[in-house]
């Protein structure tokens, strides 16, 4: 089930920016288990932002340089609100007998 239910994941600016200046080369980043970033011979890049699972922060968390921003959390709050995300998500749930 995707978390957000078909609403286009396109259209939720939600991913990480590198600071090339601050970047140390630490590699932390390249853990992503959604292989957002690709390595290169400045560090590292955002290769594949729309890969980034909304709303996860963990690269930021981690990085060593405090090179890694996100959006404020606000824009995807609202979109859950406004999409009625929440609801869609729960009758997914229901349908697929993991909600009571
Ligand atoms: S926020 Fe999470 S999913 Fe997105 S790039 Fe960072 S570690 Fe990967
Ligand atoms: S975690 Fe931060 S400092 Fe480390 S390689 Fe990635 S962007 Fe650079």
């Amino acid at each position: 089930m995707a978390w957000l239910t078909g609403y286009p994941r396109e259209k939720i600016h939600w991913y990480p920016t590198v600071d090339p200046e601050k970047c140390v080369k630490c590699g932390m980043c390249m853990n992503c288990g959604k292989k957002v970033f690709e390595w290169t011979e400045q560090g590292a890049r955002v290769a594949r932002p729309y890969d980034c699972i909304v709303g996860c922060s963990t690269c930021a968390s981690l990085c060593a340089g405090k090179a890694i921003s996100f959006p404020d959390v606000e824009v995807v709050r609202e979109i859950y609100r406004s999409q009625g995300i929440w609801a869609k998500v729960k009758q997914q749930l229901i349908k697929e007998g993991k909600l009571g």
